[in-house]
């Protein structure tokens, strides 16, 4: 849209001061001095259509930023651009926002953890993550290398890819999101370490995320919730009733958005199974699950799951699940 219209100056040429000048001869000190503040006021009125234009183009008082890592995008221009659209097309300046509302940083105030499953340098420190870690229940590895698809792409490529898209995802919607590994250490962390971190960052919620490896035929998604654990250092007791809601929705929006299938080989066709033998969820005293995105041995599913555009809708069920679970707590 061009503005050149109102930039023209309607005081220029048609200046309705100006006639009268030569009519009122007899007040030659008032022409004089009008003439000065007409030129000024013929300069302020654009200046001002210009001020109120680039004021209305940059989203005007609709503008909602919230001063986030991803807050610049929200306001009106959330409210035009659908979660997972590409970021950066609407970046605006900050001094024209507003207060967000409920309804352009949803998360805001909310903290999330995501904890991408395995580490992809895991299989070259074997023997630190082979080390024992005491779970509640019993004593388990510090952590796996995790699985991969038969062409090799691994579960813990899978698990950093999706945790990043999700971040981004929730971070745009005002929640605060930490990830317990980056790719950015050695091995690890251990399962126990993985839910301290969630616990220490009082974490509204934590997803894990990993990928399964069945045998071929079996396929689909589940998520899986903490039993009611009480032994040695696992109390799960008071988190297994809101991880189970979390898990609930979760399975349900990942199910929707990815248009995959629950688990035909566990969870009896519901998506969801709960164990007590993952240190990750024993040890968390936050609503936490897992999410089994698929079986990467599986070729139907090592499709899915080796597919960007697949992952994205994965982290799209998974960011809509929490900001579903989030919003009835
Ligand atoms: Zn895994």
């Amino acid at each position: 849209m061009s503005y050149s219209g109102p930039h023209s100056d309607p005081f220029g040429p048609s200046d309705p001061y100006r006639p009268s000048d030569s009519f009122d001869s007899d007040r030659p000190r008032r022409s004089r001095l009008r003439r000065p503040l007409t030129v000024a006021l013929a300069a302020l009125v654009p200046g001002a259509l210009l001020g109120w234009l680039a004021y209305e183009a940059l989203g005007g008082a609709g503008s909602g930023g919230d001063g986030g890592p991803d807050g610049a995008r929200a306001g009106a221009g959330a409210a035009s651009s659908a979660p997972g659209t590409a970021p950066g097309g609407d970046d605006r300046p900050g001094t024209l926002s507003a207060p967000p509302s409920r309804a352009t940083a949803p998360l805001r105030g909310k903290v999330v953890v995501i904890d991408p499953g395995h580490n992809p340098a895991n299989f070259r420190h074997t023997a630190e993550i082979d080390r024992q870690v005491d779970i509640g229940t019993n004593h388990k590895e510090c952590d796996t290398t995790g699985t991969s698809t038969n062409s090799g792409y691994t579960e813990a490529e899978f698990t950093l890819d999706v945790a990043h898209r999700l971040r981004t995802l929730l971070q745009r919607q005002g929640a605060t999101v930490k990830l317990t590994q980056d790719g950015d250490r050695p091995f690890g962390p251990c399962v126990d370490e993985r839910a301290r971190i969630g616990n220490t960052a009082h974490a509204d919620a934590v997803v894990s995320i990993h990928a399964d490896g069945s045998a071929a035929g079996n396929r689909g998604f589940h998520v899986i919730l903490p039993a009611a654990v009480h032994a040695g250092a696992a109390d799960t007791r008071a988190v297994v009733g809101p991880s189970k809601d979390l898990g609930k929705v979760l399975a349900s929006d990942f199910a929707r958005s990815t248009g995959t299938s629950p688990s035909n080989y566990v969870g009896d066709g519901t998506g969801l199974v709960t164990r007590r033998d993952l240190g990750g969820l024993n040890l968390s005293t936050v609503p936490k699950v897992f999410i089994e995105c698929g079986n990467m041995r599986d070729s139907k599913d090592a499709a899915l799951l080796t597919s960007g555009v697949w992952r994205q809708k994965a982290a799209q069920g998974m960011s809509e699940g929490i900001v579903s679970f989030l919003h009835g707590s």
